[in-house]
Formats: C-alpha cells, sequence, structure tokens
C-alpha cells in the first residue's frame, strides 16, 4: 500500500482516485471545488494542493490544461517544493509536450507524464491506458499504481513522450473519424445504406477503430454514441483541445501536418455551432449539413 496526493478530482480523477482506494492505497485528495473531494469516499480531505503532496510516496495531478499544471507544480504553494525528496511524481492530464519537459525538468524530483486514453467510462472502469513519459527507473516504479486505474501501461521515453504520444493518437483519430463521418455521408448521397457500407469497409482496407468500435451513425456498432445522439464518449471540446496541443507541438517543431490543421479547423467550427459537448462522432451533421 503506498500514500499517495492526488490533486483535480473531475470527470477522469474522481473515479481514478477511488479506484487507488479500492486498490488498498490512502489517498489524500485536493481539489479547488471542495464539492468534488466528496466524490472521493475514504480519501483523506487535503487542506491544499501542497498539502496533499506532502509526506505522499506518489503525488498525482489531473489537472483541465497547462497552465494548471505548471502552476500546481511550480507555482507559489508548489506541489514539487511540498514532496518529499524521494517522492515520484506524475502528471496525467493532457497537456503540450514543451510543458511537461519543463514542469519535469524543473520540478527536482522525479516526474513522469502521464496521460491518458478511455475516457470517462474507462477511468470508471479502471481501464485506463497510459502514456507514459520520464526515466525508466521511476516508471517501474510507477507501473503497480498505474494498474490500479489502467489495463494498457506504455513506457514512450523520456520526459514529454507521453503526451507526443497522446497528441498523434489523437490526431489520428480525428482525422480518421472525420473522414469515416464524410464516407457515410457520400454513401448516403449515393444511397447506399450504412449497414451496407460498414459491412465492406470493416472487413477491408478501411477498417479502423473509428468505424468499428466508434462508428459515427446508428445501427452497425450499437454501443457508440450515435445510437444515443451523440452523447460522450469523448466530446468534442476536448477533441478540439488535443488537436490544437497537435499543432502547437507540429509548430515547435516544424512538423507538417496538413491533415491534422484541417481536423483543427473543421473541430473548431463544430464547436463553435454548438457541437461542444457532443461526443466527437457527432461532427457528421456538420458535414451532412454541408457546413464544413
Ligand atoms: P474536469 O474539468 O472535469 O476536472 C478538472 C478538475 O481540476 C476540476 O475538478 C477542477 O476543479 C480541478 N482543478 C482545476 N484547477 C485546479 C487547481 N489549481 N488545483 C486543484 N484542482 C484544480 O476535467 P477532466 O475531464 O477530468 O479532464 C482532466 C484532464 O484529463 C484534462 O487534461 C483532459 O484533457 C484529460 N482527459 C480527459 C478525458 C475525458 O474524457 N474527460 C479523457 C482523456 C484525457
Amino acid at each position: 500500500m503506498a500514500s499517495i496526493g492526488f490533486v483535480g478530482l473531475g470527470n477522469m480523477g474522481a473515479p481514478m482516485a477511488r479506484n487507488l482506494i479500492k486498490a488498498g492505497h490512502a489517498v489524500a485528495a485536493f481539489d479547488i471545488m471542495p464539492a468534488a473531494i466528496e466524490a472521493v469516499p475514504g480519501a483523506r480531505h487535503a487542506a491544499s494542493a501542497a498539502d496533499a503532496a506532502t509526506g505522499a510516496d506518489f503525488v498525482i495531478t489531473m489537472l483541465p490544461a497547462s497552465t494548471h499544471v505548471r502552476d500546481a507544480w511550480l507555482g507559489a504553494g508548489g506541489m514539487a517544493k511540498a514532496a518529499r525528496a524521494d517522492a515520484t511524481l506524475i502528471d496525467c492530464s493532457t497537456i503540450d509536450v514543451t510543458t511537461a519537459r519543463e514542469v519535469a525538468a524543473a520540478a527536482g524530483r522525479p516526474f513522469l507524464d502521464a496521460p491518458v486514453s478511455g475516457g470517462v467510462m474507462g477511468a470508471e472502469a479502471g481501464t485506463l491506458t497510459f502514456m507514459v513519459g520520464g526515466p525508466a527507473d521511476a516508471f517501474a516504479k510507477i507501473k503497480p499504481i498505474l494498474e490500479a486505474m489502467g489495463r494498457t501501461i506504455v513506457h514512450c521515453g523520456e520526459a514529454g513522450a507521453g503526451q507526443a504520444a497522446k497528441l498523434c493518437n489523437n490526431m489520428i483519430l480525428a482525422a480518421t473519424m472525420t473522414v469515416t463521418c464524410e464516407a457515410f455521408v457520400l454513401a448516403e448521397k449515393l444511397g447506399l445504406s450504412h449497414q451496407a457500407l460498414f459491412d465492406v469497409a470493416s472487413k477491408s482496407s478501411a477498417q479502423s477503430w473509428a468505424l468499428t468500435t466508434y462508428c459515427p451513425v446508428p445501427g452497425p456498432v450499437p454501443a457508440s454514441p450515435a445510437n444515443r445522439d451523440y452523447k460522450p464518449g469523448f466530446s468534442a471540446a476536448l477533441m478540439l483541445k488535443d488537436l490544437g496541443l497537435a499543432q502547437t507541438s507540429a509548430k515547435d517543431v516544424g512538423a507538417s501536418t496538413p491533415l491534422g490543421a484541417h481536423a483543427l479547423d473543421l473541430f473548431r467550427r463544430f464547436v463553435e455551432h454548438g457541437g461542444a459537448g457532443k461526443d466527437f462522432s457527432g461532427i457528421i451533421a456538420m458535414l451532412r449539413e454541408g457546413k464544413a
């Protein structure tokens, strides 16, 4: 059993912290919204982020964006300083690669970026995928902790590599989902049924996760968000955030990502026109209306 400080108990953090407690760990929890801590029964209510970090073997953040992560670890009352010299620090938020590397370099203790995929359902079920960047010896230490919250734990490389994997993965997903939506809309106009396109594409060279697990039209995959009016799932707002981070990173390193840039533009327009709270596969409605 380890003692763990956990900061950021929102949609993802609260179920992750609950799974740590279920696995027998002692959790000290902090969130700027006091009500959020109530969602983690059995946790010690820490008075501040620094208090949650004090004395813990492992300290975890699950915060909205880069600025929150930098402030929480390195700002006034920073958690990195408050943590024990031999503590291992983990940020599970999705942030840009440069910030992840800067915070890791400044933390003064082993610091790993460990963003996740799997969404709220994966966080609840303890089946998240963790993409981890940081030193190999620190990765070996945190793996059993992450296993209480996830099923697939991948060491991607040094600091920032976890964030890089997450951004690249989601850029592929956004482009794949968008073109899958376009194909279903084209099929509709050509008089080809959704099921017929699915039956062919899911068994041929167009096969993908976006098609076979998350099919953007109702019917072929009963569990996909298309069957529940595109209730997320993975919201278009979060996809927009990740595409923005991917473009920031691409610019930083001079990578050419024209499809990623186009996907960012499409999701920005979808979000601006009321799609923020919809599942990202709901972008099919905008394509169907010819607004893309
Ligand atoms: P959320 O907004 O539900 O939760 C964030 C929590 O952090 C909130 O409870 C907020 O009060 C708290 N917080 C903000 N600033 C704080 C501070 N300085 N100190 C302490 N607490 C603070 O967000 P979420 O959906 O849980 O997402 C968290 C991270 O996980 C994000 O980086 C997101 O991109 C990533 N992510 C989310 C999903 C998803 O499906 N929701 C999936 C994968 C990754």
